[in-house]
Protein backbone atom coordinates (compact mmCIF):
# COMPACT_ATOMS: atom_id res chain seq x y z
CA UNK A 1 0.00 0.00 0.00
CA UNK A 2 1.51 3.53 -1.22
CA UNK A 3 1.41 6.22 1.49
CA UNK A 4 1.00 8.26 -0.68
CA UNK A 5 0.00 8.21 -4.57
CA UNK A 6 0.23 11.72 -6.87
CA UNK A 7 -1.53 11.77 -10.29
CA UNK A 8 0.60 14.05 -12.75
CA UNK A 9 4.01 14.96 -12.99
CA UNK A 10 3.29 18.89 -13.65
CA UNK A 11 4.92 20.96 -11.50
CA UNK A 12 2.43 20.54 -8.59
CA UNK A 13 2.92 16.70 -9.04
CA UNK A 14 6.88 16.60 -8.97
CA UNK A 15 7.01 19.60 -6.06
CA UNK A 16 4.04 17.54 -4.04
CA UNK A 17 6.83 14.25 -4.77
CA UNK A 18 9.71 16.68 -3.73
CA UNK A 19 8.36 17.74 -0.15
CA UNK A 20 6.77 14.38 0.55
CA UNK A 21 9.38 12.15 0.13
CA UNK A 22 11.74 14.41 1.09
CA UNK A 23 9.65 14.99 4.40
CA UNK A 24 9.69 11.52 5.17
CA UNK A 25 6.82 9.31 3.64
CA UNK A 26 8.58 6.15 2.42
CA UNK A 27 6.48 4.89 -0.36
CA UNK A 28 5.34 7.54 -2.97
CA UNK A 29 5.11 6.91 -6.35
CA UNK A 30 4.17 9.61 -9.02
CA UNK A 31 2.00 8.15 -11.67
CA UNK A 32 2.59 10.19 -14.94
CA UNK A 33 1.08 9.02 -18.54
CA UNK A 34 4.04 10.99 -20.25
CA UNK A 35 7.28 12.31 -19.94
CA UNK A 36 7.29 14.44 -16.25
CA UNK A 37 7.39 18.01 -16.57
CA UNK A 38 3.91 18.94 -17.47
CA UNK A 39 2.23 21.56 -19.91
CA UNK A 40 5.40 24.17 -19.39
CA UNK A 41 7.38 21.80 -21.81
CA UNK A 42 5.18 23.02 -24.42
CA UNK A 43 6.41 26.89 -24.01
CA UNK A 44 9.49 28.09 -25.93
CA UNK A 45 10.38 30.87 -22.89
CA UNK A 46 9.17 31.04 -19.64
CA UNK A 47 10.52 34.40 -17.93
CA UNK A 48 8.88 34.88 -14.48
CA UNK A 49 9.58 31.47 -12.47
CA UNK A 50 11.10 33.61 -9.30
CA UNK A 51 15.00 33.06 -9.92
CA UNK A 52 15.64 31.92 -13.29
CA UNK A 53 16.63 34.48 -15.56
CA UNK A 54 17.81 34.51 -19.35
CA UNK A 55 16.20 33.11 -21.86
CA UNK A 56 14.99 29.64 -20.56
CA UNK A 57 12.42 27.02 -22.03
CA UNK A 58 9.76 25.46 -20.23
CA UNK A 59 11.79 22.16 -21.36
CA UNK A 60 14.67 23.53 -19.50
CA UNK A 61 13.07 24.78 -16.93
CA UNK A 62 12.04 21.10 -15.83
CA UNK A 63 14.88 19.35 -16.89
CA UNK A 64 15.97 18.79 -13.42
CA UNK A 65 13.02 18.50 -11.40
CA UNK A 66 12.24 14.73 -11.65
CA UNK A 67 16.18 14.26 -10.74
CA UNK A 68 15.93 16.21 -7.57
CA UNK A 69 13.11 14.20 -6.64
CA UNK A 70 13.83 10.87 -7.98
CA UNK A 71 17.30 11.14 -5.44
CA UNK A 72 14.82 11.29 -2.04
CA UNK A 73 12.96 8.45 -3.31
CA UNK A 74 9.97 9.44 -5.10
CA UNK A 75 8.99 6.25 -7.53
CA UNK A 76 7.86 7.30 -10.84
CA UNK A 77 5.03 5.06 -12.99
CA UNK A 78 4.63 5.99 -16.40
CA UNK A 79 0.96 4.84 -17.01
CA UNK A 80 -2.38 6.91 -17.51
CA UNK A 81 -4.36 6.44 -14.16
CA UNK A 82 -7.91 6.13 -15.29
CA UNK A 83 -9.98 6.42 -11.69
CA UNK A 84 -9.18 7.29 -8.29
CA UNK A 85 -12.04 6.09 -5.59
CA UNK A 86 -12.50 5.23 -1.94
CA UNK A 87 -11.41 1.38 -0.72
CA UNK A 88 -11.67 -0.16 2.31
CA UNK A 89 -8.52 1.41 3.75
CA UNK A 90 -7.41 4.50 1.60
CA UNK A 91 -8.02 4.68 -1.77
CA UNK A 92 -8.05 2.46 -5.10
CA UNK A 93 -5.97 4.04 -8.14
CA UNK A 94 -7.26 2.36 -11.28
CA UNK A 95 -4.81 2.44 -14.36
CA UNK A 96 -4.81 2.04 -17.66
CA UNK A 97 -3.13 -1.08 -17.94
CA UNK A 98 -6.37 -2.60 -16.19
CA UNK A 99 -4.17 -3.44 -12.87
CA UNK A 100 -4.97 -0.92 -9.15
CA UNK A 101 -2.81 -0.35 -6.74
CA UNK A 102 -3.98 1.26 -2.81
CA UNK A 103 -2.81 4.53 -1.17
CA UNK A 104 -3.52 5.72 2.03
CA UNK A 105 -3.40 9.26 0.37
CA UNK A 106 -3.58 10.95 -2.92
CA UNK A 107 -2.88 14.28 -4.32
CA UNK A 108 -4.84 15.17 -7.59
CA UNK A 109 -2.62 17.74 -10.20
CA UNK A 110 -3.53 16.44 -13.41
CA UNK A 111 -3.74 19.95 -14.85
CA UNK A 112 -5.67 21.77 -17.03
CA UNK A 113 -6.35 22.23 -21.06
CA UNK A 114 -7.06 25.52 -22.68
CA UNK A 115 -9.69 25.12 -25.88
CA UNK A 116 -7.70 26.31 -29.20
CA UNK A 117 -10.29 27.88 -31.20
CA UNK A 118 -9.83 26.03 -34.75
CA UNK A 119 -9.27 28.72 -37.32
CA UNK A 120 -6.32 28.16 -39.83
CA UNK A 121 -2.47 28.94 -38.44
CA UNK A 122 -3.66 28.28 -34.80
CA UNK A 123 -1.77 25.13 -34.10
CA UNK A 124 0.98 26.31 -36.59
CA UNK A 125 1.97 29.46 -34.78
CA UNK A 126 0.95 28.37 -30.88
CA UNK A 127 3.94 29.38 -29.34
CA UNK A 128 5.37 31.66 -31.60
CA UNK A 129 2.22 34.46 -31.52
CA UNK A 130 -0.40 32.83 -30.43
CA UNK A 131 -0.90 31.99 -26.97
CA UNK A 132 -3.72 30.87 -24.56
CA UNK A 133 -1.93 32.62 -21.08
CA UNK A 134 -1.78 36.37 -21.24
CA UNK A 135 0.01 36.70 -17.51
CA UNK A 136 2.63 34.19 -19.23
CA UNK A 137 3.04 36.53 -22.56
CA UNK A 138 1.53 39.44 -22.22
CA UNK A 139 4.96 40.68 -21.72
CA UNK A 140 6.41 39.60 -25.03
CA UNK A 141 4.19 42.37 -26.43
CA UNK A 142 4.46 45.11 -24.30
CA UNK A 143 4.06 48.83 -26.57
CA UNK A 144 2.40 46.58 -28.95
CA UNK A 145 -1.19 45.74 -30.25
CA UNK A 146 -2.11 42.44 -29.52
CA UNK A 147 -5.81 40.53 -30.98
CA UNK A 148 -7.83 38.95 -28.13
CA UNK A 149 -10.47 36.37 -29.40
CA UNK A 150 -13.66 35.49 -27.10
CA UNK A 151 -16.79 36.94 -25.14
CA UNK A 152 -16.41 35.01 -21.86
CA UNK A 153 -15.13 36.26 -18.57
CA UNK A 154 -11.54 34.85 -18.83
CA UNK A 155 -11.31 36.82 -22.69
CA UNK A 156 -12.69 39.76 -21.13
CA UNK A 157 -10.77 40.09 -17.66
CA UNK A 158 -7.55 38.90 -19.87
CA UNK A 159 -8.42 41.53 -21.96
CA UNK A 160 -8.26 44.12 -19.61
CA UNK A 161 -5.07 42.95 -18.03
CA UNK A 162 -3.40 43.07 -21.51
CA UNK A 163 -4.49 46.52 -22.32
CA UNK A 164 -2.52 47.64 -19.29
CA UNK A 165 0.82 46.11 -21.28
CA UNK A 166 -0.15 46.76 -24.66
CA UNK A 167 -0.27 49.91 -26.96
CA UNK A 168 -4.22 48.19 -27.84
CA UNK A 169 -6.26 45.00 -27.56
CA UNK A 170 -8.67 44.17 -30.30
CA UNK A 171 -11.20 42.07 -28.91
CA UNK A 172 -12.92 39.37 -31.37
CA UNK A 173 -15.86 37.97 -30.65
CA UNK A 174 -18.65 35.61 -32.56
CA UNK A 175 -21.57 37.58 -31.27
CA UNK A 176 -22.55 41.34 -29.89
CA UNK A 177 -23.29 40.46 -26.51
CA UNK A 178 -20.73 38.69 -23.63
CA UNK A 179 -21.21 35.80 -21.80
CA UNK A 180 -19.26 37.73 -18.60
CA UNK A 181 -20.12 39.57 -15.23
CA UNK A 182 -21.59 42.83 -16.15
CA UNK A 183 -19.31 44.93 -14.25
CA UNK A 184 -16.45 43.36 -16.48
CA UNK A 185 -18.18 44.48 -19.71
CA UNK A 186 -18.35 47.59 -18.69
CA UNK A 187 -14.70 48.25 -17.61
CA UNK A 188 -14.17 46.05 -21.21
CA UNK A 189 -16.29 49.00 -22.84
CA UNK A 190 -14.65 51.88 -20.89
CA UNK A 191 -10.84 51.18 -21.11
CA UNK A 192 -10.07 52.93 -24.55
CA UNK A 193 -7.59 51.14 -25.90
CA UNK A 194 -10.35 48.10 -26.05
CA UNK A 195 -11.45 47.69 -29.35
CA UNK A 196 -14.48 45.53 -29.48
CA UNK A 197 -14.48 43.99 -33.00
CA UNK A 198 -17.98 42.07 -32.69
CA UNK A 199 -20.40 39.54 -34.38
CA UNK A 200 -16.74 38.29 -36.17
CA UNK A 201 -14.73 35.00 -36.22
CA UNK A 202 -11.09 34.33 -36.45
CA UNK A 203 -10.47 33.20 -39.94
CA UNK A 204 -6.98 32.78 -40.07
CA UNK A 205 -3.64 33.41 -38.21
CA UNK A 206 -0.76 34.47 -40.87
CA UNK A 207 3.15 35.14 -40.60
CA UNK A 208 6.22 33.82 -41.29
CA UNK A 209 9.13 32.17 -39.29
CA UNK A 210 9.88 35.28 -37.50
CA UNK A 211 6.17 35.09 -35.76
CA UNK A 212 2.77 36.15 -36.44
CA UNK A 213 2.07 39.33 -38.79
CA UNK A 214 -1.44 39.06 -38.37
CA UNK A 215 -5.04 37.55 -37.89
CA UNK A 216 -7.38 37.78 -40.86
CA UNK A 217 -10.84 37.97 -39.01
CA UNK A 218 -14.41 37.87 -40.84
CA UNK A 219 -17.49 39.74 -39.49
CA UNK A 220 -21.10 37.52 -39.97
CA UNK A 221 -22.02 40.23 -42.97
CA UNK A 222 -19.07 38.48 -45.07
CA UNK A 223 -16.73 41.33 -44.26
CA UNK A 224 -12.91 40.32 -43.96
CA UNK A 225 -10.57 42.36 -41.90
CA UNK A 226 -6.78 41.95 -41.22
CA UNK A 227 -5.59 42.81 -38.21
CA UNK A 228 -2.07 43.61 -38.17
CA UNK A 229 -0.95 42.30 -35.05
CA UNK A 230 2.27 40.14 -33.44
CA UNK A 231 0.19 38.73 -31.00
CA UNK A 232 -3.28 36.72 -30.81
CA UNK A 233 -4.43 35.59 -27.71
CA UNK A 234 -7.42 32.58 -27.34
CA UNK A 235 -9.33 32.33 -24.42
CA UNK A 236 -12.45 30.20 -25.74
CA UNK A 237 -13.35 28.17 -22.39
CA UNK A 238 -10.85 25.55 -20.68
CA UNK A 239 -11.16 21.77 -20.42
CA UNK A 240 -10.29 20.94 -16.66
CA UNK A 241 -8.20 16.95 -16.43
CA UNK A 242 -10.74 15.80 -13.94
CA UNK A 243 -11.98 12.46 -15.54
CA UNK A 244 -9.75 10.50 -12.70
CA UNK A 245 -12.18 11.48 -10.06
CA UNK A 246 -15.41 10.64 -12.32
CA UNK A 247 -16.67 7.61 -10.54
CA UNK A 248 -18.22 4.64 -11.51
CA UNK A 249 -22.30 6.40 -11.02
CA UNK A 250 -21.36 9.36 -12.73
CA UNK A 251 -20.66 11.43 -9.55
CA UNK A 252 -17.11 12.81 -8.67
CA UNK A 253 -15.30 11.50 -6.02
CA UNK A 254 -15.02 15.00 -4.21
CA UNK A 255 -16.88 18.50 -4.78
CA UNK A 256 -16.33 20.41 -8.20
CA UNK A 257 -17.00 23.54 -9.18
CA UNK A 258 -19.82 24.27 -11.65
CA UNK A 259 -16.56 24.92 -14.47
CA UNK A 260 -15.03 21.42 -12.75
CA UNK A 261 -12.71 22.55 -10.93
CA UNK A 262 -11.64 20.94 -7.94
CA UNK A 263 -12.87 22.71 -4.66
CA UNK A 264 -10.04 22.84 -2.18
CA UNK A 265 -9.53 24.91 0.84
CA UNK A 266 -6.11 26.87 1.82
CA UNK A 267 -4.42 24.01 2.33
CA UNK A 268 -5.24 22.10 -0.80
CA UNK A 269 -7.62 19.88 1.12
CA UNK A 270 -10.32 18.17 -1.36
CA UNK A 271 -13.81 17.31 0.51
CA UNK A 272 -12.69 13.62 1.21
CA UNK A 273 -10.23 13.78 4.32
CA UNK A 274 -6.63 11.92 3.12
CA UNK A 275 -7.48 13.59 -1.34
CA UNK A 276 -5.77 16.55 -2.32
CA UNK A 277 -5.61 18.40 -5.50
CA UNK A 278 -2.95 21.00 -6.66
CA UNK A 279 -2.31 23.14 -9.28
CA UNK A 280 -4.18 24.07 -12.60
CA UNK A 281 -7.14 22.04 -11.49
CA UNK A 282 -7.81 23.61 -8.32
CA UNK A 283 -10.51 25.98 -7.77
CA UNK A 284 -9.30 30.02 -8.52
CA UNK A 285 -5.85 28.37 -9.98
CA UNK A 286 -3.86 31.23 -11.40
CA UNK A 287 -2.22 29.16 -13.71
CA UNK A 288 0.99 29.37 -13.18
CA UNK A 289 4.62 27.22 -12.73
CA UNK A 290 5.23 29.28 -9.24
CA UNK A 291 1.72 28.83 -8.18
CA UNK A 292 0.90 25.00 -9.17
CA UNK A 293 4.82 24.36 -7.62
CA UNK A 294 3.40 25.98 -4.23
CA UNK A 295 0.04 23.81 -4.37
CA UNK A 296 2.29 20.75 -4.16
CA UNK A 297 4.18 21.60 -1.37
CA UNK A 298 1.17 22.49 0.64
CA UNK A 299 -0.24 19.35 -0.51
CA UNK A 300 2.34 17.43 0.34
CA UNK A 301 3.07 18.36 3.80
CA UNK A 302 -0.48 17.87 4.52
CA UNK A 303 -0.58 14.26 3.21
CA UNK A 304 2.22 14.03 5.42
CA UNK A 305 0.41 14.85 8.61
CA UNK A 306 -2.77 13.12 7.31
CA UNK A 307 -0.38 9.55 7.03
CA UNK A 308 1.35 10.00 10.06
CA UNK A 309 -2.07 10.15 11.93
CA UNK A 310 -3.75 7.75 10.22
CA UNK A 311 -0.09 4.86 10.80
CA UNK A 312 0.42 6.44 14.29
CA UNK A 313 -2.49 8.38 15.70
P1 LIG B 1 0.33 20.33 -15.85
O1 LIG B 1 1.57 21.07 -16.04
O2 LIG B 1 -0.79 20.45 -16.80
O3 LIG B 1 0.69 18.83 -15.53
C1 LIG B 1 -0.30 17.84 -15.44
C2 LIG B 1 0.35 16.51 -15.75
O4 LIG B 1 -0.58 15.47 -15.47
C3 LIG B 1 0.76 16.36 -17.22
O5 LIG B 1 2.13 16.04 -17.30
C4 LIG B 1 -0.12 15.22 -17.73
O6 LIG B 1 0.55 14.38 -18.67
C5 LIG B 1 -0.45 14.47 -16.45
N1 LIG B 1 -1.72 13.75 -16.50
C6 LIG B 1 -2.94 14.25 -16.84
N2 LIG B 1 -3.87 13.31 -16.73
C7 LIG B 1 -3.23 12.19 -16.30
C8 LIG B 1 -3.69 10.87 -15.99
N3 LIG B 1 -4.98 10.54 -16.10
N4 LIG B 1 -2.78 9.95 -15.60
C9 LIG B 1 -1.46 10.27 -15.49
N5 LIG B 1 -0.98 11.51 -15.78
C10 LIG B 1 -1.87 12.44 -16.16
N6 LIG B 1 3.16 29.31 -16.56
C11 LIG B 1 4.05 30.21 -16.07
O7 LIG B 1 4.18 30.34 -14.86
N7 LIG B 1 4.81 30.97 -16.91
C12 LIG B 1 4.77 30.84 -18.26
O8 LIG B 1 5.47 31.56 -19.00
C13 LIG B 1 3.89 29.87 -18.80
N8 LIG B 1 3.82 29.69 -20.13
C14 LIG B 1 3.05 28.69 -20.63
C15 LIG B 1 3.09 28.44 -22.00
C16 LIG B 1 2.36 27.41 -22.54
C17 LIG B 1 2.48 27.12 -24.02
C18 LIG B 1 1.51 26.62 -21.69
C19 LIG B 1 0.69 25.49 -22.28
C20 LIG B 1 1.43 26.90 -20.34
C21 LIG B 1 2.20 27.93 -19.79
N9 LIG B 1 2.19 28.21 -18.41
C22 LIG B 1 3.06 29.12 -17.91
C23 LIG B 1 1.23 27.56 -17.49
C24 LIG B 1 1.89 26.39 -16.74
O9 LIG B 1 2.44 25.49 -17.68
C25 LIG B 1 0.84 25.70 -15.88
O10 LIG B 1 0.25 26.61 -14.99
C26 LIG B 1 1.48 24.57 -15.06
O11 LIG B 1 2.17 23.66 -15.89
C27 LIG B 1 0.42 23.81 -14.27
O12 LIG B 1 1.04 22.76 -13.58
P2 LIG B 1 0.20 21.48 -13.09
O13 LIG B 1 1.22 20.60 -12.46
O14 LIG B 1 -0.98 21.90 -12.34
O15 LIG B 1 -0.37 20.80 -14.42
P1 LIG C 1 -16.68 30.48 -21.59
O1 LIG C 1 -17.53 31.17 -20.58
O2 LIG C 1 -17.11 29.15 -22.09
O3 LIG C 1 -16.54 31.48 -22.81
C1 LIG C 1 -15.91 31.09 -23.97
C2 LIG C 1 -16.07 32.21 -24.99
O4 LIG C 1 -15.39 31.84 -26.16
C3 LIG C 1 -17.55 32.46 -25.36
O5 LIG C 1 -17.76 33.84 -25.47
C4 LIG C 1 -17.67 31.76 -26.71
O6 LIG C 1 -18.58 32.42 -27.57
C5 LIG C 1 -16.28 31.89 -27.26
N1 LIG C 1 -15.95 30.77 -28.13
C6 LIG C 1 -16.06 29.45 -27.86
N2 LIG C 1 -15.60 28.71 -28.88
C7 LIG C 1 -15.19 29.59 -29.84
C8 LIG C 1 -14.62 29.44 -31.12
N3 LIG C 1 -14.35 28.24 -31.63
N4 LIG C 1 -14.33 30.56 -31.83
C9 LIG C 1 -14.58 31.79 -31.31
N5 LIG C 1 -15.11 32.00 -30.09
C10 LIG C 1 -15.42 30.91 -29.36
O7 LIG C 1 -15.16 30.27 -21.08
P2 LIG C 1 -14.30 31.14 -20.04
O8 LIG C 1 -14.38 32.57 -20.34
O9 LIG C 1 -12.96 30.49 -20.01
O10 LIG C 1 -15.03 30.86 -18.66
C11 LIG C 1 -15.25 29.51 -18.21
C12 LIG C 1 -16.06 29.58 -16.92
O11 LIG C 1 -15.24 30.14 -15.90
C13 LIG C 1 -17.28 30.49 -17.08
O12 LIG C 1 -18.36 29.93 -16.43
C14 LIG C 1 -16.85 31.78 -16.44
O13 LIG C 1 -17.90 32.54 -15.90
C15 LIG C 1 -15.89 31.29 -15.37
N6 LIG C 1 -14.91 32.32 -15.05
C16 LIG C 1 -15.22 33.17 -14.06
C17 LIG C 1 -14.35 34.20 -13.75
C18 LIG C 1 -14.73 35.12 -12.64
O14 LIG C 1 -15.76 34.92 -12.04
N7 LIG C 1 -13.93 36.14 -12.34
C19 LIG C 1 -13.16 34.37 -14.47
C20 LIG C 1 -12.88 33.49 -15.52
C21 LIG C 1 -13.78 32.47 -15.81
P3 LIG C 1 -20.17 32.41 -27.27
O15 LIG C 1 -20.35 33.41 -26.18
O16 LIG C 1 -20.76 32.85 -28.57
O17 LIG C 1 -20.51 31.01 -26.89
Amino acid sequence: MLDLAIIGGGPAGLTAGLYATRGGLENVTMFEKGMPGGQITQSSEIENYPGVSGEITGMDLMMPWPEQCQKFGLKHSMVEVTRVSKGENGFVISKGDGTTEEAHSVIVCTGSTPKRAGFAGEDEFFGRGVSTCATCDGFFYKGKEVAVIGGGDTALEEALYLAKICAKVYLVHRRDTFRSAPNTIERVKNTANIELVLNTVPEEVYGDAMGVNGLRVKANDGTIRDINVPGVFVFVGNNVNNSVLLQEDGSFLCDMTEWGEVKVDIKMQTSVAGLYAAGDMRIDAPKQVVCAAGDGAVAALQAIAFVDEKLNG
